[in-house]
């Protein structure tokens, strides 16, 4: 009999558990009951697969999405285990062949939707079966809070009254209480034992930049992510679909998704994103659940999301393999001010409102924040982070990286309250800040402006600095932006100390959005990890066989190897196959597959001293 260890090395190929893998395992295939809480990429999944390969039966995940499950099925046939999917895309005939395996206990591991579980023939079926356990992916969904609510997961407590002595394991990357509460009281799990994961996700760098002007900002963050696969996130279908045509006109391969397109655009566009290689969704908040790829490289938020828990939710969609990849923002005052827009606006009870500004206050300190990124974000799960070496930070964000600088702004504070009290308080922050810097404009003209004390008082600063002064004192409360109007800026009750001298403002200072990208893209990204050239090209070779077997079987690149794996490939090099199967990511299955063609490749893979065409066409270039 194999024991748990065998199975993640000999049928996964990976050396080591992770986390709380191994007592999940073990527990769940001694027969026990478990809530498993693991964040996005954590490696739920081999929590209730080796139990299932180590117990009698077969193991039966209910899971809310077909493709989560199309995706799971192809990555474990790739591994030489028995599994099989059932639910609506099926026809009556396949159907009727994946429960004949099932009854012929030909299969270890069956995916079924919750509504076909729950029907009174498939619960009959599964009467005459040996079960081996029931996983319940996606636990959250039985939350009626939460936005994935599906009504059948409610249903679910029948698998215990049913089959008491069947192991049950529930999971869910959604880690707050309340959740946590309702999923092991209505699935009848409070018996269960919980295994509750740090939230952290350290392969994901966080950084926030100001809005300057956006889509260049965009360019110049995505070509430190050239072709990789990633997500830009927009507020407005129209802003989607601007922005995939504004990349796809600077040559990137960027797609739109958005609710209002066709169902066959969104599933072909989908598609292309799981399949291809380097494919940018740009998207609104419709697409996202359910997406497993686990090479996306980046996710990019073009204007603000809607609170933290949204933000770490869209962000934990980068970097499922575990490598480095980047969450980044780019946000200004107008952000701001269409978002406390949509809330006043909105039909919500003034409660309801409450919350929701709150969110945004939560998420806009984030935005402001000149400290440790990740220990805020975690901090708002009720997380105390802690590095693995004890550091109190995690030298793996901007604030960390490059942290910024604080000025004492309270000169500058006062002056532009004045400047805001002298205009009568009736004008946005791009007029103002004209006046304070003593521009020409029409406008100021017009309202004879440039008769007022205030005019050209603010020349010292750059148009620049001053939005970052207004869009810090209105998140700091210090000014406020009138939504109900034309976003007027105004003082409030907080100003007065500071105009009348009795309080001193200390501001971040904004970094120059133009040096620093230079900097920034001198620097290495840690997804290449300082790969030496030779490895690089052996990379290539490997990604083009890898793209070749992928299109032959018609699966996605990621479920014949992962990055991680090539690139571990191409570092080690490995001389035959017993060097070969010592690499993470290469199960037995795999190994006997492709292992003769991964070293003809390795063989084949071109000397790094011949530079290739583009090389030397840009060393033309900079020459
Ligand atoms: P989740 O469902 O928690 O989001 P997955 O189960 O999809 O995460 O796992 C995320 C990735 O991590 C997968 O690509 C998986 O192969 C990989 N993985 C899981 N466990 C390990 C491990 N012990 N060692 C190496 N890689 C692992
Ligand atoms: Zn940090």
């Amino acid at each position: 009999m194999p024991s748990a260890r065998d199975i993640l090395q000999h049928v996964f190929g990976y050396p080591e558990f992770r986390g709380d893998q191994q007592a999940i395992v073990e527990h769940v295939a001694d027969g026990g009951d478990a809530l498993v809480l693991m964040p996005t990429g954590g490696g739920k999944s081999l929590c209730f697969q080796i139990p299932a390969l180590l117990r009698d039966g077969t193991g039966i995940v209910i899971s809310p999405l077909i493709a989560l499950m199309q995706d799971q099925v192809e990555t474990l046939a790739q591994l030489g285990v028995r599994a099989a999917a059932l639910n609506s895309a099926l026809d009556a005939g396949a159907t009727r062949a994946i429960e004949q395996r099932l009854r012929d206990g030909d299969l270890d591991l069956l995916y079924v939707a919750p509504e076909r579980l729950l029907g009174p023939r498939f619960l009959d079926l599964l009467a005459c079966c040996r079960i081996a356990l029931f996983a319940i992916d996606e636990a959250h969904c039985v939350s009626q809070w939460g936005h994935d609510f599906r009504p059948e997961y409610r249903q679910l407590d029948i698998l215990h009254e049913r089959w008491p002595e069947v192991p049950r394991i529930a999971l869910t990357a959604t880690a707050d209480p309340p959740t946590r509460r309702e999923i092991a009281q209505r699935l009848q799990l409070d018996q269960a034992r919980q295994f509750l994961s740090s939230f952290d996700r350290p392969n994901i760098r966080y950084r926030v930049v100001h809005k300057d002007n956006p889509r260049r900002q965009l360019l110049d963050f995505l070509r430190e992510h050239r072709s990789q696969s990633g997500i830009v996130y927009c507020l407005s279908r129209r802003k989607v679909e601007q922005t995939a045509i504004f990349l796809a006109g600077h040559g990137i391969m960027a797609l739109p998704y958005h609710a209002g397109l066709d169902a066959t655009t969104r599933t072909r566009n989908q598609h292309r994103f799981l399949r291809e290689e380097g494919v940018v969704m740009v998207a609104t908040i419709a697409f996202g659940m359910g997406i497993d790829k686990p090479d996306v490289r980046f996710v990019a938020h073009l204007d603000l999301p809607k609170s933290l828990e949204g933000y770490y939710q869209e962000t934990g969609r980068a970097g499922r393999d575990g490598d480095a990849a980047e969450a980044w923002m780019c946000y200004g005052l107008g952000d701001v001010v269409t978002l406390r827009q949509m809330i006043e606006q909105s039909e919500a009870g003034p409660d309801r409102k409450r919350i929701e500004r709150r969110k945004l206050d939560a998420l806009l300190g984030y935005c402001e924040s000149g400290h440790c990124r990740r220990r805020l974000l975690l901090a708002g799960f009720g997380e105390s982070y802690r590095r693995r070496d004890g550091a109190a930070d995690c030298g793996n964000c901007d604030n960390c990286l490059h942290p910024p600088e604080r000025w004492d702004a309270t000169e500058a504070a006062r002056k532009l309250m004045s400047c805001i009290h002298r205009t009568d308080q009736r004008f946005g922050a791009a007029h103002v800040i004209d006046v304070l810097r003593g521009a020409q404009t029409e406008k100021v003209r017009q309202f004879g402006h440039q008769r007022l004390s205030t005019w050209a008082i603010g020349a010292d600063l750059e148009a620049r600095q001053w939005h970052g002064v207004v869009r810090q004192l209105v998140v700091a409360g210090l000014l406020d932006v009138d939504v109900d109007g034309y976003g007027a800026v105004r003082l409030t009750a907080a100003s007065r100390p500071v105009l009348r001298g009795e309080q001193t403002v200390e501001l971040r200072r904004d970094a120059a959005a133009s040096p620093r990208s230079r900097r920034r893209g001198s620097e290495p990204t840690p997804a290449d990890g300082g790969m030496p050239p030779p490895a690089t090209a052996r990379l290539e070779t490997l990604r083009a066989l890898r793209g070749r077997l992928a299109r032959q079987q018609g699966v996605p690149a990621y479920v014949i190897f992962h990055d991680t794996t090539l690139r571990a490939i191409a570092m080690e090099r490995p001389r035959d196959m017993e060097a070969l199967a010592q690499i993470a990511g290469i199960g037995a299955r795999k190994l006997e597959r492709y292992g003769a063609l991964v070293l003809a490749a390795l063989a084949e893979a071109p000397p790094p001293s011949s530079p290739t065409m583009t090389d030397s066409a840009e060393a033309t270039l900079t020459r």
